[in-house]
């Protein structure tokens, strides 16, 4: 789960790493009186997941109160704000700095170790630089057990080159930040741009937290809340924990596992078709049927399809689940099944009484809902084409 701006600077300071002095803010006037107390130019920051705020305007050093009012409306109230989601603002004091580092801790999966990524040159460009000039990014591999040693600190630190004054202070918050990175079972810890101020100290200018969403049990404060999803839907998806990824197609997809889900998305989009929402109707949830149909519903989809190979999850189980669904939700777009594995031979049955015609193939079942998703909606009778419910 990926934090907030404000929420991994929390964490950030909790570890002794220097943060600007700021507030979070919700209005405009709450924007006009932090600017005021904390003088101005400041920098007003739209808290939104995506990164690249800089370059998308979501980012600006004000000088003043009324422009810090007036751009904090523009954020909460105009459509840019509107169009990247924009419900809080972070109003900061403004760093004056000497030089603008990047420095993150990530997880190297291929190495098994974490891996502490480090550039010279950070900001908004590092994307691009990493692009360009790979050779300039500073990597020191970090065992997970071991943890990091102080000589990895101060080999990142002469890399980058920090004076041997600095290089103290680097040492001190690269610990924080290891730190951060354990405590909150991150898979991402990000400082991007880390200020050098003219006096020579560091100060955290952004920072990311990814949340390893396999540590949510033990992470108390992870419980999901809606200003970390992307769309309705896909909060209370992760509230029912059904895994769920929202698009703006027309095809719902109801499959069972990720690797299946995977495949169908790929072959929707190959055969043409575009995709409303990825969900995983499997696994520890083959049995929420009516729930998993009735969050597809709620993207209001040309076809629902649905395709699962079930092993351990009974095919005949989420046959009757499918079966309860349409009763229950009375769908009235065209749902086409393609449901193979354990108890397969009654799941066509009651896939059949349910006004269904199931399918055995998988390309054949995309297909058939590509085909369906792109004639002229007659949208009344549920079941459609694919079924044609009694
Ligand atoms: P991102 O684009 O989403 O990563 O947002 P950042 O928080 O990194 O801000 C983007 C850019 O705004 C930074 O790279 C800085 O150049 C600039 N910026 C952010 N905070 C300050 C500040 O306190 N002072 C100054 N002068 N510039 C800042
Ligand atoms: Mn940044």
């Amino acid at each position: 789960m990926k934090l907030f701006e404000y929420q991994a600077k929390a964490a950030f300071a909790e570890r002794g790493i220097a943060v600007p002095e700021r507030r979070l803010c919700d209005t405009a006037d709450e924007a006009a009186a932090a600017a005021a107390e904390l003088g101005c130019p400041c920098v007003v920051k739209s808290q939104v997941l995506a990164g690249g705020r800089g370059k998308a305007g979501l980012v600006r050093v004000v000088a003043s109160v009324e422009e810090a009012r007036a751009y904090a409306a523009e954020l909460l109230t105009g459509t840019l704000g509107a169009a990247h989601g924009v419900r809080k603002l972070l109003v900061e004091a403004a760093v004056d700095f000497a030089r603008e580092l990047y420095l993150s801790i990530t997880v190297d999966p291929e190495a098994a170790t974490a891996l502490v990524l480090a550039c010279a040159d950070g900001g908004v460009e590092i994307e691009e630089l990493a692009r360009m000039s790979p050779e300039r990014i500073i990597r020191e591999r970090v065992d997970i057990d071991v943890g990091l040693l102080p000589f990895q600190a101060r080999n990142i630190a002469y890399a980058l080159d920090l004076e041997p004054g600095q290089a103290t202070g680097f040492a001190a918050l690269l610990t924080g930040l290891w730190k951060t990175f354990r405590d909150e079972d991150a898979e991402l810890v990000e400082i991007n741009p880390l200020f050098v101020t003219e006096s020579g100290t560091l100060v955290a200018g952004d920072g990311k937290l990814v949340v390893d969403d396999n540590a949510a049990f033990r992470q108390g404060g992870a419980v999901p809340s809606r200003e970390y999803f992307d769309s309705d839907v896909a909060f209370e998806a992760a509230l029912e924990g059904i895994p769920y990824l929202q698009f703006d197609g027309d095809i719902s997809l109801m499959c069972a596992g990720a690797g299946l889900t995977t495949v169908v998305y790929d072959l929707v989009n190959y055969e043409g078709g575009t995709v409303a929402n990825y969900l995983e109707f499997g696994g520890p949830n083959y049995r929420k049927a009516v729930r998993a149909m009735e969050l597809c519903l709620m993207n209001s989809p040309k076809v629902i399809l649905i395709v699962t190979f079930g092993t351990i999850a009974r095919a005949d189980v989420m046959a009757e689940g499918i079966a309860e669904a349409i009763a229950k939700l009375r769908p009235r777009c065209p749902i086409v099944a393609c449901i193979r594995g354990t108890g397969e031979e009654k799941a066509v049955e009651t896939l059949k009484a349910a006004g269904l015609q199931p399918l055995f193939d998988t390309e054949e079942a995309v297909g058939r809902a590509v085909a369906l998703a792109a004639a002229p909606s007659r949208g009344t009778e549920p079941g459609g084409d694919s079924g044609g419910r009694p």
